[in-house]
């Protein structure tokens, strides 16, 4: 149960790289609108292997991507099964080694059992894996608490959908976002989009990377498993859907694009894990007040659309 890589597509386009200085000014001022207290600077990217976002490889840095795989249009109405993507694969076709790929996706359903959500992280260097990627399950004897387990290393699949940040994993500079007391209605990632999409009309500016959901809760969706009717609304989609509210602190990894770039693009998407169980798709903090965020992120030189859906729709991109 595999997609056939002989005839995946993959599209390919470059994305504009403004300095970091100049992104770091302008979230400085753009993410005021929705945050009490805001720093963006330029540093040396601490070594993310450490607590607390202890992710596979230390940077960010070294031919940065975005990479989507799939899309909604193979998990609803109904889910396309045979959508499974070994990122081992994908890593080469798209001449990525070492290959640090963090972000957002769905998980190994023939591994799962199940549909679940994908936090990964993980390191492909040689064909040599360090898997550290997450995946987060509904129990269902206790939907209340979501079930978090880790991949082994010869596991290396995604399924459906996937919103990916390949990089070397070198150390270098980046975006050090802090922001803290939530005052508008946009979340972290979308309040950075937002500054991006008003000050980048005419350029694509894709962002990779983790952030820490520091102090406060977040609210996050797991997917149930694969519904056997089909799922064609909004409202649908929400009682599907399995929600928490997940306590800090939440390491996040994922993607952002200012613009669709013509390809079909989710253009946000992160997942987050953490060392006390709770895992998912992040939304926003429901703890305004207390919330606190502590984020690194890169900018990627191209994006890559692999096997874009050919019927496509617009919902369920949240
Ligand atoms: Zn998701």
């Amino acid at each position: 149960m595999e997609v056939n890589y002989t005839t995946l597509s993959i599209e390919k386009k470059s994305l504009d790289r403004p300095p970091l200085e100049e992104l770091a000014k302008v979230l400085n001022k753009g993410l005021q609108s929705n945050f009490e207290h805001v720093t963006v600077e330029v540093v040396d990217c601490p070594d993310l292997t450490q607590q607390p976002f202890t992710l596979a490889k230390k940077g960010l840095g070294g031919s940065p991507k975005l990479v989507e795989v799939g899309g909604v249009p193979y998990l609803l109405p109904l889910v396309k099964r045979e959508k499974v993507y070994d990122l081992k694969k994908i890593a080469t076709m798209i001449g990525s080694d070492p290959a640090f790929i963090i972000g957002a996706g769905a998980g190994p359903h023939p591994y799962a059992g199940v549909n679940c959500e994908g936090i990964l992280n993980m390191n492909i260097a040689k064909g040599v894996v360090d898997q550290q990627t997450r995946i987060s399950k509904v129990n269902p004897s206790n939907e209340e608490v979501p079930i978090q387990e880790i991949l082994p290393n010869n596991e290396t699949r995604v399924a459906l959908l996937a919103n990916l940040f390949f990089s070397s994993g070198e150390p270098g500079k980046v975006l050090k976002i802090h922001a803290k007391k939530r005052t508008g209605p946009l979340d972290f990632i979308a309040s950075i989009r937002q500054t991006l999409v008003n000050e980048y009309k005419n350029k694509v500016v894709g962002l990779g990377g983790a952030f820490l959901l520091k102090e406060g809760k977040a609210k996050q969706h797991v997917m149930r498993d694969f519904s056997k009717t089909p799922i064609n609304t909004d409202e649908e989609l929400n009682n599907w859907l399995k929600f928490y509210n997940m306590r800090a602190p939440l390491v996040a990894v994922g993607t952002l694009i200012n613009n669709d770039h013509g390809l079909d693009l989710r253009v946000q998407h992160f997942h987050s894990f953490s060392h006390h169980g709770e895992a998912g798709h992040y939304h926003i903090d429901v703890t305004p007040e207390t919330a606190e965020y502590l984020g690194y992120f890169n900018t990627g030189e191209e994006i890559y659309r692999v096997d874009r859906p050919v019927e496509t729709h617009q919902f369920g991109r949240d």
